[in-house]
């Protein structure tokens, strides 16, 4: 079977065409400027280069049928008609309380996904649409919605609670999501498969870093706590967003700045993080890792910094499990910065955590980076979330 993969933001969308058989994409890109001057399609059939089309696209309904379009080209195509689609699969950002797994979508779906909007205002709208064009352009091929949230549902509720007026959780559903829940359900099923156990016989702790980052505790294949909040907002030092502060610099910096509260929660979104704490050196990782081996104060400052906080957690989620028995790094960083892992690790000694470093150079698929003595398993997992939404959408249709 062929498996569409959407993934809408509020002027980009994203696109995979999975064989499900193979697990292997057949063509996958990306549209960029939806509505904006300059939009542009980017289309990749597998084996192939790159092709870039510049192409006004109006709205994610013009983008959808660009991609059509593109995947049924008579020369560069990886289908000969759209017949071929078998399904689609949503990545829909906020489920709330309502989704605790993947849903095959109708309209009840996509009323109950509206009704989440105002826990995810830039994201379930943008989600939407995509869900809208595709049903507009593709009538009668299933459609599943698979949320961020979902795999986080299962916390206990002394992990979702924030220490607030309960009747704010009762009248506006303010309370712990989570988010990255696809990456942190494949990864931690994989790292089951990888040591030959079953999931339900481990407690592993998944690191997601990447321009976005956050922590999860999986205890026999549940999660019972994640570092991201009632946004994504909470939680490790990222590439632009803070993180974990206290609440009341919102109102110290506001009044210092002379700015009032969305403009302040706009730095602490897109000009904090590894951004803003190296000096607005750079968000993204490998320049602070250059700087850091050039020994540059400011971004030695920074990866410590961003290190530690994701160590905290670890301990924090060891706790919550009552012991650990698989640490998995994932994402952009996780996945390829041995220099962020061996700072993590540096504090786990007390685990008995004991690295390799030629293991940890490596680069790759799934590896193990601890040594054979090391009390707990410390891996690199390469995380897939197009896969992954691809296996749900064909499990439910
Ligand atoms: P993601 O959000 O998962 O796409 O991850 C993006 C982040 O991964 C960016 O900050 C990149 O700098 C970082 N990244 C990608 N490749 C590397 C690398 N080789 N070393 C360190 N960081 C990397």
């Amino acid at each position: 079977m062929k498996i569409l993969v959407i993934n809408c933001g509020s002027s980009s969308l994203k696109y995979q065409l999975i064989d499900s058989e193979t697990e292997q994409w057949v063509a996958k890109g990306l549209c960029e400027r939806i509505g904006i001057d300059g939009s542009q399609l980017v289309y990749q059939l597998a084996g192939g280069e790159k092709e870039i089309t510049v192409s006004p696209m109006a709205n994610h309904t013009d983008a959808i049928r660009l991609v059509l379009a593109a995947l049924t080209n008579d020369k560069t195509g990886a289908i000969k008609s759209l017949s071929e689609i078998d399904a689609v699969g949503h990545r829909v950002v906020h489920g709330g309380e309502k989704f605790t797994t993947s849903a095959v979508i109708n309209d009840d779906v996509i009323e109950a996904i509206r009704e989440c909007n105002d826990l995810a205002p830039l994201h379930n709208p943008a989600n939407l649409i995509g869900i809208d064009a595709c049903r507009e352009l593709m009538p009668g091929v299933p459609m599943v919605a698979v949320f961020d949230t979902a795999f986080h549902q299962t916390m206990p509720q002394e992990a979702y609670m924030y220490g607030i007026p309960y009747s704010y959780y009762e009248n506006y559903k303010i309370r712990r999501y989570g988010f990255h829940g696809t990456s942190h359900s494949f990864v931690s099923k994989k790292v089951a498969e990888d040591l030959g156990k079953k999931p339900e016989d481990l407690k592993v702790i998944v690191c997601h870093l990447g321009n976005g980052a956050s922590v999860s505790a999986v205890k026999y294949g549940k999660c019972v706590d994640t570092s991201m909040g009632l946004t994504p907002l909470e939680g490790l030092i990222m590439g632009t967003r803070s993180g974990d502060l206290d609440p009341a610099i919102i109102e110290f910096i506001a009044q210092k700045e002379n700015k009032n509260v969305s403009e302040v929660l706009n730095i602490l979104n897109k000009k904090s993080g590894v951004y803003g704490l190296s000096g607005n050196m750079s968000s993204d990782f490998r320049d602070i890792e250059n700087a850091y081996f050039a020994g540059d104060e400011m971004a030695i400052m920074t990866m410590k910094t961003f290190a530690y906080r994701v160590a905290k957690y670890v301990g924090a989620y060891t706790a919550a499990m009552n012991g650990v028995d698989a640490i998995a790094f994932t994402a952009g960083v996780g996945e390829n910065g041995p220099l962020v892992r061996s700072l993590v690790c540096s504090y786990l000694g007390y685990l008995g955590i004991e690295l390799d470093d030629e293991q940890n150079n490596k680069r790759g698929d799934d590896t193990v980076i601890s040594t054979p003595d090391s009390k707990v398993t410390v891996m690199f997992v390469p995380t897939n979330e197009e896969l992954a939404i691809a296996r749900e959408t064909l499990a439910l249709i």
